[in-house]
C-alpha cells in the first residue's frame, strides 16, 4: 500500500475517495468502525429522523474503488521507526505514507458525575441510550422527565435543544401520555450563545429558542451531576435526563506517542504547510493545529488539499501550501428556521434552513456519488417516530407486522 490511512470519518473517508482517483494507488483505510457517521445530523436522528441520514456504511461509499481496501481495528500504537501501525487486534499495519484523521474524543472537564450520569448524542449508541431513557419513562412512569438539561450553548447544544421539546410532545402523544408542557433547559458557561458567532446572531438565536419554549442559561457554570438532578450556578435542577454536548479535547492517540508528535497548549497535533506532523505522517481535520479545525468542512477541505498535493508530488509540481478560509456556519433551530454567518453576512429564517438543507446535500455528495447522496439527504425528511422502542398498542394497526 503506499498510502495507509487511520479513521473514517471526513478526512479519512474523503483523503482515500481523491487519493483513489489516480488507478494507480493502493489505499488502505483502518477504521475502528465500519461505518461514516454524518455528525451534523445526529441532533436530529436524537429527535426522531431516520438513522439513515447519520450513518452510511463505509462499504457502500468504497463500492466502485478496488484500489481501496478497509480494515476494522482501532489503532493504539505507531512504530514511526518501523513505519507500522498497531491495531487492538494486534495486527501490525506497514506505511509508506500515512494519514492520521481519527477525529475528537468527548472529556468533561472533570465535572463530578457527568460522565456516569450524562447523555450524549455523538454516537449510534449514545442516542439509542439517551432514547431507551426517554422510553423507560413514557412506558414505566407514564410521564417524561421534569426537565431535560441540555448542557453546551455550542451549534450542537442549540441544535438538539431547538428539536428536543417538539420532539418529547409528539412522543408523548404517540405513547398516549399527557404532557401539556415540556420544559427544556440550554446552559452554557460563557456570557453568550455560540460564542464563536457574532453576538447579534447568539442574541436572534436565543429568542428564537425563547419562542420554541427553551429557558436558556448563561454564565453559569456546571458543577455537578447525579442520577437524579444536576447542579449548575449553585443551584440544583431536578432531571435525570441531562444531555452532555459540551467539551471535546484531542484524540489521546497522540499524547501517546510524544516521541512523534508535537501538541499546541489545545493538544492539537502541530503540522507543517503541507499537513505534515512527522517525517511520512500527515495529520488532517480535528486533530492538526489548524485556524478553523472542529468543522466538518475544513476536514474535507484537509483531504482535498492532501490528496491534491500528492499528486503535485507525483507529477514532480512544487507543492502548495495550506491556506484556509473562515467557512461559512448554518444552525438549525427548531422547524424551518437557522442562522447563516459567513464572515459579515448573516441571515435567519426559512432562506437559511433552505441553505442548511443544500449545504447538507453537498456534505453528502462529498462521500458518495450524486445518486447515492439522495438517500440519507431524503431519510432527514422521514419521521422515525420511535425507533428503538416498540410500538404502543393503540398505534398498531390490526394484522400488522411492525
Ligand atoms: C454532534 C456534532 C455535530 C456536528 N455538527 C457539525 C456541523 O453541523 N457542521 C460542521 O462543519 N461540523 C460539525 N461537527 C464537527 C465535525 O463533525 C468534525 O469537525 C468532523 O467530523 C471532523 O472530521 P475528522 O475526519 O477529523 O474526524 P471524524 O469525522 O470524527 O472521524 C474520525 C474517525 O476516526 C475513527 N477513529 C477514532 N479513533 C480511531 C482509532 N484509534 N483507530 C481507528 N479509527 C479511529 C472514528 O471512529 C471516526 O470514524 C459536529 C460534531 C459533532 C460531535
Amino acid at each position: 500500500m503506499n498510502y495507509t490511512i487511520i479513521g473514517g470519518g471526513f478526512a479519512g473517508v474523503k483523503t482515500a475517495l481523491e487519493l483513489a482517483k489516480d488507478p494507480k494507488n493502493a489505499i488502505q483505510l483502518i477504521s475502528d468502525t465500519d461505518t461514516f457517521q454524518y455528525y451534523p445530523t445526529l441532533y436530529s436522528s436524537a429527535t426522531g429522523r431516520s438513522h439513515l441520514e447519520s450513518w452510511v456504511p463505509l462499504g457502500e461509499i468504497f463500492a466502485e474503488h478496488d484500489n481501496i481496501h478497509v480494515s476494522i481495528d482501532r489503532i493504539i500504537g505507531i512504530d514511526a521507526e518501523h513505519k507500522e501501525v498497531v491495531g487492538a487486534t494486534e495486527a501490525r499495519y506497514s506505511y509508506k505514507t500515512l494519514v492520521i484523521a481519527v477525529g475528537s474524543v468527548t472529556t468533561y472537564f472533570g465535572i463530578p458525575g457527568m460522565d456516569q450520569y450524562s447523555y450524549g448524542i455523538k454516537s449510534y449508541d449514545e442516542i439509542r441510550r439517551l432514547k431507551e431513557r426517554i422510553y423507560a419513562d413514557l412506558s414505566g412512569q407514564k410521564k417524561l422527565d421534569k426537565n431535560y438539561v441540555v448542557i453546551g450553548g455550542g451549534p450542537t447544544g442549540v441544535e438538539l435543544a431547538g428539536a428536543l421539546g417538539a420532539y418529547l410532545e409528539k412522543l408523548s402523544e404517540y405513547h398516549d401520555v399527557k404532557r401539556p408542557h415540556v420544559n427544556v433547559r440550554l446552559i452554557e458557561a460563557a456570557p453568550r450563545l455560540l460564542p464563536r458567532s457574532h453576538e447579534k446572531l447568539s442574541a436572534r438565536v436565543q429568542k428564537r429558542l425563547a419562542r420554541l419554549g427553551v429557558e436558556v442559561q448563561t454564565d453559569t457554570m456546571v458543577e455537578k451531576a447525579t442520577a437524579e438532578s444536576v447542579i449548575a450556578g449553585g443551584r440544583p435542577i431536578a432531571s435525570h435526563t441531562v444531555i452532555w454536548t459540551s467539551g471535546v479535547a484531542n484524540n489521546p492517540l497522540f499524547a501517546a506517542h510524544p516521541d512523534i508528535f508535537r501538541l499546541n497548549p489545545r493538544g492539537k497535533v502541530v503540522v507543517d504547510n503541507h499537513l505534515r506532523a512527522h517525517k511520512n505522517i500527515y495529520v488532517l481535520g480535528d486533530n492538526a493545529d489548524t485556524p478553523f479545525s472542529g468543522l466538518a468542512q475544513v476536514a474535507l477541505h484537509d483531504a482535498k488539499f492532501f490528496a491534491s498535493n500528492m499528486k503535485r508530488k507525483k507529477q514532480r509540481k512544487p507543492l502548495k501550501s495550506y491556506a484556509i478560509s473562515s467557512p461559512p456556519t448554518v444552525v438549525p433551530v427548531g422547524d424551518r428556521w437557522a442562522a447563516f454567518e459567513w464572515g459579515w453576512l448573516r441571515f435567519y429564517g426559512w432562506p437559511a434552513a433552505l441553505l442548511r438543507r443544500c449545504a447538507d446535500f453537498i456534505g453528502y455528495s462529498d462521500i458518495l456519488p450524486f445518486g447515492q447522496a439522495l438517500r440519507p439527504w431524503h431519510a432527514s425528511t422521514i419521521e422515525e417516530r420511535d425507533y428503538f422502542t416498540p410500538t404502543p398498542k393503540s398505534h398498531r394497526k390490526s394484522g400488522s407486522k411492525r
